[in-house]
């Protein structure tokens, strides 16, 4: 795998990006692609960096990014190519506005172009049109079966490309008439390198890298989070004896970048974070159970000297940790939440380990 440190959107991804451009020369190239992969890897980039090589002068194939064709793509004015971004808009959801156009429409919709009145256009430069779409799981149910539509008849020289990190989330049917492709994770040098400038103090961190998987954004967000303190006390749940009260105000205090419009949405966040953070031991150990070696898992060190209750305790402890996640959505105090799951987690230990 290439690895260009000048050229950061093509981290990575460059012989993906490659074959597709090739593909495009050749005429093989599909109308819709949907790039899955772990979060933070850079599959919007890599989508970017494929859209502008196809729209470049010189194209289809890696763009010169001086011709006025690629300075319009990075200057986000290029007519014929529409980024779908629910989250840059400031929607949680890619309703069905995103999609197609609505004359009668809720007041705080989407009124933005739509994906089917921009592919009605003709193409301003002759070439291709591009529609990205960034975290395709955001799209319901409704916007899903509407964006079917499109994909039946695009048009001639249309590229739909769809990334997500959450492909489950898709409809079968929606799945089945895209192309797929996959987008690795980095390797830890590469991890380390692409945040050298941004954040050298975690990029040397040889525990925060394992934690990365390979994503540069994990890094970044286990860093801001403080995701080592985080793990450090969670374990706890499951190795010793806790007081689960004293154990959820220390988490809530420990230092991390949580920002919610209010105190309570950061509170909310940052529990999620801990959840999501104790699933990962969980599933961690359940692996330890299955003989994966504690060393080939990112959380084996830490569980290394905790016990492993029996199948049926880990399956309740996993429900409790996942209908935790569901409660937060809920609105229920985040605290609370967090209480009750770690106390639960310690109830589960083997007698000999409890008080
Ligand atoms: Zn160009």
């Amino acid at each position: 795998m290439s690895f260009d440190v000048e050229d950061p959107p093509l981290l990575g991804h460059g012989d993906l990006l490659r074959s597709l451009w090739s593909a495009a020369a050749n005429g093989r190239l599909g109308h819709a692609l949907l790039l899955t992969g772990p979060t933070g890897v850079g599959k919007f980039l890599a989508l970017e960096r494929l859209a502008e090589g196809l729209l470049c002068q010189h194209g289809p194939g890696e763009p010169c990014g001086t011709c006025p064709a690629c300075r319009r793509v990075t200057a986000g004015s290029h007519p014929d190519l529409l980024r779908v971004d629910a989250l840059s808009h400031g929607f949680e959801e890619l309703t069905i506005h995103f999609v197609a156009h609505r004359e009668i429409r809720p007041q705080n919709a989407w009124a933005g172009e739509s994906i089917q009145t921009f592919l009605r256009l003709v193409a301003g430069e002759g070439g291709w049109r591009v529609v990205l779409i960034r975290d395709a799981d955001r799209m319901n149910e409704e916007t899903q079966n509407a964006f079917l539509k499109t994909l039946e008849e695009p048009g001639e020289r249309v590229l739909l490309a769809l990334e997500t990190s959450r492909p489950e989330a898709l409809l079968d049917t929606l799945r089945s008439r895209v192309v797929q492709a996959v987008a690795t994770g980095l390797s830890p040098d590469q991890v380390r390198q692409a945040l050298a400038m941004e954040a050298p103090e975690w990029a040397s961190d040889s525990e925060l890298l394992r934690l990365a998987a390979g994503s540069p954004g994990r890094l970044l967000t286990m860093g801001q989070r403080g995701a080592l303190a985080c793990l450090d006390l969670l374990v706890l749940a499951f190795r010793e004896p806790i007081h689960a009260p004293s154990l959820m105000a220390e988490l809530m205090d420990l230092p991390g970048e949580f920002k919610g419009r209010t105190p309570k949405a950061g509170e909310r966040m940052r529990v999620r974070f801990l959840l999501e953070l104790g699933m990962e031991l969980h599933r961690d150990q359940d692996r330890m159970t299955a003989g994966l070696a504690p060393q080939d898992l990112m959380h084996g060190k830490r569980l290394a000297d905790c016990p492993q209750p029996p199948a049926a305790a880990r399956a309740q402890r996993l429900a409790a940790w996942l209908q935790g996640r569901r409660d937060v959505d809920l609105n229920l105090n985040p605290g609370g939440v967090l209480e009750r799951v770690l106390d639960f987690t310690n109830s589960l230990l083997p007698e000999a380990q409890r008080r």
